[in-house]
């Protein structure tokens, strides 16, 4: 793992939740972009060398619905970079993680990614990310 990539956030309303964090970290955020396949609408801020993603689910079966139906809006998950996402899952696996995605998918962001199930990281969900060059 190299650092800490982005700060995932699950927001119930990203233009409100835009300004807000625009207010919070004093600049407006970057890109906004849509994950269909995760039924997502994401928006991005840099801060420092980090990045903050807002997250809005766009269909009521989108697990950031779904989670935020259960917990409420918050910190949704912790995305690493990697340099080789393949070589870092199977090194999870080994060390007995379980690994969501065994095949890396296009994550927002130009990023190749893959989560690893919270019941095996103390209840946070961690998100590997490589990118696409
Ligand atoms: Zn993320």
């Amino acid at each position: 793992m190299e650092k800490i990539e982005h700060i995932g956030i699950a927001v119930k309303n990203l233009d409100k939740s835009n300004q807000l964090f625009a207010s919070l970290l004093g600049k407006s955020h970057y890109k906004t972009e849509e994950v269909s396949s995760e039924g997502v609408k994401t928006s991005f801020f840099q801060s420092g060398p980090n990045k903050i993603e807002l997250l809005e689910a766009t269909s009521p079966e989108s697990p950031i619905a779904k989670f935020i139906e259960k917990k409420g809006e918050g910190v949704h998950h912790i995305a690493f970079a990697v340099n080789n996402i393949e070589s870092e899952i199977k090194r999870l696996q080994k060390e007995g993680f379980v690994v969501l995605n065994e095949t890396p998918k296009k994550g927002a962001d130009n990023k190749l990614v893959a989560f690893l199930h919270p019941k095996s990281t103390n209840g946070v969900l961690v998100e590997l990310c490589q990118e696409i060059d």
